[in-house]
């Protein structure tokens, strides 16, 4: 498979809608990069962009340090993967699988074909339903024969756009550990563009942050959620999410905001006092949330924790934990 980078790529709707400004990246070989970000921050375009099916305004798209920017979509061998899963109804599993194989430019052997889609198929799990029509098949199944037809070819890169969005919670997580797996196996490049921060810090070698077009911080997932450069990547990953707060709650009076990460608030004692709003237990762990000074934070403790709601109650922060933030909502760094 390729490396793909992205350059400087500027791309506009109608003369009038910034979709993509100035987007700069690179995707190594054998990486699983994902793009995180909330509906219209470009996600969809900037796959797009990569298949050929935008035109862009300006910039340049490499792939193994080729510039293929005004190559057509045909000759850059890439496969998608879209929102919606996109089968041929009336073929079978197995034809749906062999189709992407069965290009007259390949020309491949049907043996070779039947050895694709099989071990295909065994790492999906469909093996039994390859004789079915694609209309028999449950909406979970349906995107995994949407996800292997992608796999079944080795393209330069594989885009993958929200693929597991439509499914239900239970369905979503094991799939995703899934595509994981299959990925390692493959050693597949893929661009994964998600909302979903479950799916990217489980997924991504790295995450890149998208804001209105824009990519405001890349790191590994860990990176991303230790280090984030402004308030609002702080809150892209997170759950219970992180605590925006004044500073003068916590006599920082010279720093305008602080994060403050609910693992990162000790309950039972310290030196601030604050009343219960309410408990939820998750198993295992315990979501509190504090009216502290008419300020609701939320603190995650491990296992379950015993209080009634307006209890009062004392807790600690995690001072090396916090991270501040200035006027402009970006992150102050500590010398
Ligand atoms: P995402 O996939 O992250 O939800 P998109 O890439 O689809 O975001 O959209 C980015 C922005 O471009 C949005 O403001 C969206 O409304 C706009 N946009 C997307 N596709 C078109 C289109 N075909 N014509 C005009 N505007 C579009
Ligand atoms: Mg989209």
């Amino acid at each position: 498979m390729a490396k793909v980078e992205l350059k400087k790529l500027f791309k506009t709707y109608n003369k009038k809608i910034k979709a993509l400004e100035d987007i700069n990246l690179t995707i190594e070989d054998g990486q699983f990069f994902v793009l995180l970000g909330p509906s219209g921050a470009g996600k969809t375009t900037t796959l797009r962009c990569i298949a050929g099916l935008e035109k862009i305004d300006s910039g340049d798209v490499l792939f193994d340090d080729e510039n293929i920017t005004h190559d057509q979509p045909a000759s850059r061998d890439v496969s998608f993967v879209f929102q919606q899963y996109s089968l041929y109804p009336h073929y079978t599993v197995y034809e749906n699988l062999a189709f992407p194989l069965r290009s007259p430019m390949r020309k491949l052997p049907e043996e070779e074909i039947k050895n694709k889609v099989e071990k295909i198929a065994e790492m999906l799990k469909i093996t039994n339903k390859l004789k079915n029509k694609a209309t028999e098949l449950s909406g979970g199944e349906m995107q995994r024969v949407a996800i292997g037809r992608a796999l079944v070819r080795e393209p330069n890169i594989y885009l993958m756009d929200e693929p597991l969005s439509s499914l239900d919670a239970k369905l979503r997580e094991t799939l995703r550990v899934e595509l994981k797996n299959i990925q390692l196996n493959l050693n597949a490049t893929i661009l994964y563009v998600t909302h979903d921060q479950a799916e990217a810090t489980t997924l991504a070698d790295k995450i890149g942050v998208l804001k209105e077009g824009k990519i405001v911080q890349i790191g590994t997932p860990e990176e991303i959620y230790e280090n984030p450069n402004s308030i609002y990547v702080s809150q892209r990953l997170g759950s219970p999410k992180i605590n925006i707060l004044p500073g003068s709650l916590f006599k920082l009076n010279n720093i305008t905001k602080i994060g403050l990460r609910p693992e990162n608030i000790e309950l039972g004692n310290g030196p601030y006092e604050g009343k219960v709003i309410s408990t939820e237990n998750l198993g295992s762990e315990t979501v509190v949330a504090i009216n502290f000074q008419d300020n609701e934070i939320l603190a995650s403790i491990q296992g379950s924790y015993n209080s009634s709601i307006n209890e009062k109650i004392n807790f600690d922060i995690n001072t090396n934990k916090v991270l501040k933030f200035d006027k402009g909502d970006q992150r102050i760094y500590e010398r």
